[in-house]
């Protein structure tokens, strides 16, 4: 039986079905509690040997936003994505389709994922290091993920900054080297053990915070248009209502206090199974 959250449906399996899906979970979830734990216990120690009070703002900071970023995808993985126990029409309603998986009629903006096998509500894209589909129920959660992702990462990489320059001896080829290839700095023995970790970790946030920052673009601004990625793919526009109804239909009516914990309650408008086209007058005064 599926239970509900506020007013967010309950997947019965948290955990993801493929072998690929549960690795590339484990791999998010343990990567970022190495970072956060190298953050917590080599760097703030090294810059502030003292502890003192900018020492405990700066845990404070850093704690806020790894919870938040765990926080976020254990919602995103614990919500329904499904249509759950919503009994589907039996006629093919206008702009519904048939899904010969399911063997059901499939509602508006819903796909059938093969890694989930389900059709998904409202499906945008099938996130492999979460193990899920990002659709109509967990979207919000999705979204906020990926903006503690890019700030956890850009906070990394501040802190990092001075102490990696410092261990890497400053602006050389062997530095630049062992800190954009790592593995191939300590095969050719231009840096020691220890060195290398710092080096591979500095250089992971470095380039999760370049990938991750342009995906947080990427969606948001797909968020704003009211569109999924593949209506973008096939330059759909029907669902646009202006970015304000967009806001709202993504992150619920509280989508102003969404981004401050994972537990706050914001009511979707819709029921992820019809939408409404086109924008009112009401909608374009808003813009
Ligand atoms: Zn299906
Ligand atoms: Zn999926």
């Amino acid at each position: 039986m599926t239970t509900a959250m506020g007013d967010l449906p309950l997947a019965r399996r948290y955990l993801p079905k493929s072998l690929g899906d549960k690795i590339a979970l484990a791999f998010t979830v343990i990567m970022l509690l190495i970072v956060a734990l190298f953050e917590l216990f080599i760097i703030l120690p090294d810059i502030f040997p003292n502890y003192g009070t900018l020492y405990n703002v700066y845990v404070c900071i850093g704690l806020f936003l790894y919870l938040n970023c765990m926080g976020n995808l254990i919602m995103m993985t614990r919500i329904d994505v499904t249509s759950g126990t919503t009994v589907l029409p039996a006629i093919l309603k206008t702009g519904w389709r048939y899904c010969h998986v399911c063997m059901q009629n499939s509602p508006p903006r819903s796909f059938h994922c093969f890694n989930c096998d389900s059709c998904i509500l409202k499906r945008d894209h099938h996130c492999v290091f979460a193990g899920k589909c990002v659709g109509y129920y967990n979207h919000r959660f999705y979204l906020v993920t990926l903006l503690y992702l890019f700030l956890g990462s850009l906070f990394a990489n501040f802190l990092n900054f001075d102490h990696a320059w410092a261990l890497l001896g400053g602006a050389n080829w062997k530095s630049l080297i062992t800190m954009i290839v790592p593995f191939v700095a300590w095969i050719f023995g231009f840096t020691e053990r220890y060195t290398f970790m710092l080096s591979f970790l500095c250089g992971t946030c470095i380039v999760a915070c370049a990938l991750i920052g342009v995906m947080c673009y990427y969606y948001t601004s797909l968020m704003l248009h009211g569109q999924t990625t593949h209506e973008n793919g096939t330059r759909c526009k029907d669902y646009d209502l202006g970015w304000k109804q967009n806001l709202k239909d993504a992150l619920g009516e509280r989508w102003y206090l969404v981004w401050l914990c994972p537990f706050i309650s914001s009511h979707l408008p819709g029921n992820g199974l019809e939408f409404k086209k086109g924008r009112t007058m009401e909608d374009i005064k808003d813009m």
